[in-house]
């Protein structure tokens, strides 16, 4: 919406309330609800002073005012709120200087756009992620054969003798992995997903699609690209539309990479092209139809996968899906044809929908940061004419031992990933896109929670270890 269609939309439908939302380095939005009689033009030309404090890597208690600049692009009616509310998603500056607050995620990914700009490689970057959820419910699982894969305890999701004992005859229902793709009953997701979409259609967001995906209870909606900080905003929508349409049912969803043992996990591939004076930069006549600079763009991701995997892989949680089996890559490889590399082509005919699909991150990251990290290192990746190597058209799971050898791998935890920040970050400087106090800043934060999982007895150990 414009600056006049926000002041107008509020005066003429009776807006009560404007939620102004910002989003957290860990990538939770963050929300200070104000009256609508305070919103006019002034208040969004020159924002509003808030108390960044208590907020988790953000500025100390001595020099914790900051201001919120809402971007009038991003305004939607709330969906969930009972009182009318006009959502506004914000950017952070410093108050004196109006700068942007560095450790501000969707203030790098303004950046990172403008560096993309500068760089005279493009003038846009388009995103399109492919976020999967997973959908719990203790009420109505509690007694069908779904509760047991949601059982999380030392067996994974092991079998639960009690739970199956309450079901009692089982012969009538559809097994409860019914997943990919199935009508109902066996998809009994359809009119919850369907209700997700529409609502995300009723606030203005770019929407094609749902369905169900390969592990049990887990699902996809389908987000159109857009541009880098529109798209971490659409992002942030899409989660907050997701997880309050869950409640509304009585459910939960998670993006946590990887609930159940032993299933796919959730991932949130990113399909990524440049365009540049209107034309798609990515689409030419190498390996799969992609341009040098694509292929260049490929070999920066590849590089930098593991200190990739610091913003796209955030969580502990993140590398138990980054294992072999379950259709998220390990491998630092690229092909047009298999989904186990970390970089996969998808097929189509049109130059305008030519892209690269990132395959590792998942939707524990934070997608500003997420986003600007990867268009950083494919940048680099053209700057630099990094070669990618050759495609690998195999299946990567099932390559014999002598040939995985030397093949690179992504990180195989968050500790990993974080050394690799520590030791390879400059192509995330460049243009001051990203900056070191923002990334120590951010390591900090991550540290803890490595810290956190590691200090932790884990159930597994119980099982393996309690009786030695
Ligand atoms: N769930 C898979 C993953 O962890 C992806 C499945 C798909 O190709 O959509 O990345
Ligand atoms: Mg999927
Ligand atoms: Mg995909």
């Amino acid at each position: 919406m414009s600056k006049e269609k926000v002041l107008s939309t509020i005066k003429d439908e009776g807006v009560e309330y404007v939620d102004i939302r910002f989003t957290d380095p860990r990538g939770k939005l963050q929300h200070v609800t104000v009256m609508a009689h305070m919103v006019d033009e002034d208040f969004l030309d020159e924002g509003f002073m808030f108390d960044g404090s208590s907020i988790a890597g953000w500025k100390s208690i001595e020099a914790s005012d900051m201001k919120l600049m809402p971007d009038t692009e991003s305004a939607y009616i709330d969906p969930f709120y009972a009182e009318k509310t006009m959502a506004l998603h914000c950017s952070i500056v410093e108050p004196d200087t109006g700068e942007a607050y560095d450790r501000d995620p969707r203030g790098t990914a303004e950046k990172a756009e403008a560096y993309l700009k500068s760089s005279g490689i493009g003038d846009v970057a388009y995103f399109g992620p492919e976020a999967e959820f997973f959908l719990f419910d203790d009420v109505k699982y509690a007694v069908t054969p779904n509760k047991v894969a949601y059982e999380i305890d030392a067996d994974g999701a092991a079998w639960n003798t009690d739970a199956e004992f309450e079901m009692g005859n089982l012969g009538h229902r559809p097994d409860y992995k019914g997943g990919y793709f199935p009508v109902n009953p066996s998809d009994d997701g359809q009119d919850i997903r369907s209700e997700m979409l529409s609502t995300m259609k009723r606030i203005g967001m770019n929407v094609d699609k749902h369905h169900h995906e390969v592990a049990t209870t887990q699902h996809e909606l389908g987000l159109i690209f857009d541009s880098l900080t529109k798209q971490g905003d659409n992002l942030q929508k899409y989660k907050y539309i997701i997880h309050n349409v869950a409640l509304a049912y009585g459910r939960s969803a998670t993006f946590m990479p990887k609930p159940i043992q032993g299933d796919n996990g959730s991932g949130m591939h990113v399909n990524m092209s440049i365009w540049k004076d209107g034309k798609p930069v990515f689409a030419g006549d190498k390996y799969a139809d992609l341009s040098q600079e694509a292929l260049y763009f490929i070999g920066g991701l590849l590089k930098h996968a593991k200190t990739l995997n610091a913003f796209t892989n955030p969580s502990t949680n993140s590398y138990k899906r980054l294992i072999p089996g379950f259709e998220a890559p390990v491998l630092r490889a690229y092909s047009a044809r298999n989904r186990s590399g970390c970089v996969r082509i998808p097929w189509t005919e049109s130059p305008k929908a030519k892209r690269v699909e990132a395959r590792f991150p998942d939707p524990s990251a934070n997608p500003y940061l997420a986003f600007s990290a990867l268009l950083m290192a494919g940048l680099d990746g053209i700057k630099n004419k990094i070669d990618p190597g050759e495609a690998m058209d195999k299946n990567l799971y099932d390559l014999p031992p002598e040939e995985l050898e030397g093949i690179p791998t992504v990180c195989g935890s968050l500790r990993e990933a974080l050394e690799a920040l520590e030791a390879d970050h400059d192509f995330l400087l460049a243009g001051d896109v990203f900056t070191k106090d923002q990334i120590a800043g951010y390591l900090e934060l991550k540290w803890e929670e490595v810290y956190a999982f590691e200090h932790c007895p884990h159930p597994m150990e119980y099982k393996m270890y309690y009786s030695c």
